[in-house]
């Protein structure tokens, strides 16, 4: 029986079945025991420092006895403290973006995916270069500045010359006062050595999904292909790390397994992240499995109710404070405004999941990965934020000033966020009014630029922002940053 290492590198010590087995019971047993669960999340609050905030995080076995707990009240205090968290280090800021996907064809048999090898009622597709190209104009046009690109996992067709060759694609893309300034990539587990590729074609975050954290669930879930080694997708994180990406994001397929077992072992691989690395993940995101081609949702009978959807996202704020946390247009208009105060750091917008969707004028859906629930524009997005009390940043800066890692975890533990991220917020947004947005929320967003503007505590910051801003009205100069 293997046993539980947060610092092992071994998928099995790090994600320990039994050591998440111990982990429910505990919860279960105390989920009213009101004594501990207030103490609990007393050490979730964020505490005034000197210069700024600081928030103690939780370990798993804590955050899983919130999780349980079902007391009305407390649950109502874990929502206030995960919305206060979420001020503190992270302002009302959202940052956008859109996923684009490069290429369906896989030779994974993951069973909730419509992309699984055995899907022969889907057309398979794969951008070329001059395809790339477009759709990457298209996601311009809309203001677009940060993509997740996506991919199925086959070796022949989306080697990974091919994704090397389509970031660099996006990246020389500049149509109009257009850029990409921010790719993502969201492929299947890899060797250290294309991961170190991936890093030196300038990648942001590296995302992958783990679906699961349960061992034989996920054997089952994907019975065919690369991916059903359990072992070399849970360790991928690492042999990331090891390749020197240092920002990667997790998340698991919620609906696959039972939510609280997911949740504890999400929360292990952050804690270990941080305890070999010494850096946690920089993202979570929290998918919920939808409907798509020949997948029905409802054959997975572990789905989740919007309530305990939320109270996950809640609970994972309070457990790590200072990792960002992404929805996706899987999730309708109003789930997504309740997320918004219980955690949620990113969005993203007018996102097509079909391979060459963002060319084509109406919404295609042959070669849709899932059904998308908010199908707003980037526009109406943006302006829905603002509406309420948002920030929507098209910012790209940390990586590209080289705050990744722990360097950014430092930013937002010094409390330089309002001097830095907040200025450049408002600086990219002013970019995306004056280039992209219709004449009802440039209204919206200019008003809000200005009030915003006074927040900037550092009078030096807010006199350069002004100017920028102003720049950016008047001319064609873009892409300023702190
Ligand atoms: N092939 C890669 C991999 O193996 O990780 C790339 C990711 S795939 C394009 C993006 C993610 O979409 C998957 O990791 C999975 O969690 C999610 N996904 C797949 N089918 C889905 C469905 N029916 N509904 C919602 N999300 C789904």
């Amino acid at each position: 029986m293997a046993i539980y290492n947060p610092k092992s590198k071994k998928a099995e010590e790090f994600i320990n079945h039994e050591e998440i087995l111990e982990t429910l019971e505990y919860a279960e047993k105390n989920k009213n025991n009101v004594e501990l669960i207030d103490a609990i999340l007393e050490k979730a609050r964020p505490k005034k420092t000197e210069h700024s905030f600081t928030c103690g995080g939780l370990s798993h076995r804590e955050a899983s006895v919130l999780l349980a707990c079902e007391i009305p009240e407390k649950i109502e205090e874990m929502y206030k403290i995960a919305e206060q968290i979420k001020l503190e280090f992270y302002g009302n800021r959202i940052v956008m973006f859109a996923p684009l996907y490069l290429s369906n064809y896989c030779v994974n048999g993951c069973v909730y995916c419509p992309y699984h090898a055995k899907n022969k009622r889907i057309p398979r597709k794969k951008l070329t270069q001059e395809e790339v190209k477009n759709e990457v104009i298209a996601l311009q046009d809309m203001g677009h500045k940060r993509l997740a690109i996506e991919a199925g996992e086959d070796p022949i067709n989306n080697p990974i010359e091919y994704i090397l060759e389509c970031i660099k694609t996006i990246y020389s893309v500049n149509h109009k006062n257009g850029a990409i300034r921010r790719v993502n990539v969201n492929i299947a587990a890899t060797t250290v050595e294309n991961y170190r590729k991936l890093k030196e074609a300038g990648i942001g975050t590296y995302i992958l999904f783990q679906e699961t954290y349960h061992k034989e669930s996920y054997l089952q879930l994907h019975p065919t292909g690369p991916k059903h080694d359990y072992d070399y997708h849970t360790e991928a994180m690492d042999r990331a790390m090891e390749g020197g990406i240092d920002d990667v994001g997790l998340g698991v397929l919620f609906g696959l397994e039972l939510y609280k077992y997911e949740f504890a072992g999400l929360l292990m691989h952050a804690e270990h992240l941080e305890a070999v690395h010494g850096v946690g993940p920089h993202t979570i995101s929290v998918p919920r499995i939808k409907r798509a081609d020949d997948i029905d949702p409802n054959v997975f009978d572990n789905s989740i109710s919007d309530e305990i959807f939320q109270k996950i996202i809640a609970c994972i704020r309070l457990a790590v404070p200072y990792t960002g946390m992404i929805i996706s247009t899987r999730e309708s208009e109003s789930v997504r405004a309740k997320s918004l105060h219980l955690g949620i750091s990113q969005v993203s917008g007018a996102s097509r999941t079909s391979v060459g969707g963002y060319t084509e004028t109406d919404r295609p859906h042959d070669t849709e990965q899932f059904d998308v629930s908010d199908q707003r524009t980037l526009d109406e997005v943006v302006r829905w934020l603002m509406e309420t009390g948002h920030i929507p940043s098209f910012c790209t800066a940390c990586y590209r000033e080289g705050r990744t890692g722990d360097r950014f975890m430092s930013l937002c533990k010094s409390g330089q966020i309002l001097n830095c991220c907040h200025p450049n917020a408002l600086m990219t947004l002013t970019e995306f009014l004056v280039d992209y947005a219709s004449d009802e929320t440039k209204k919206v967003g200019y008003a809000l630029i200005e009030k915003e503007l006074e927040k900037i505590p550092n009078e030096k910051v807010k006199k350069i922002a002004t100017q920028n801003i102003e720049d950016i009205k008047n001319s064609n100069r873009r892409d300023f940053r702190f």
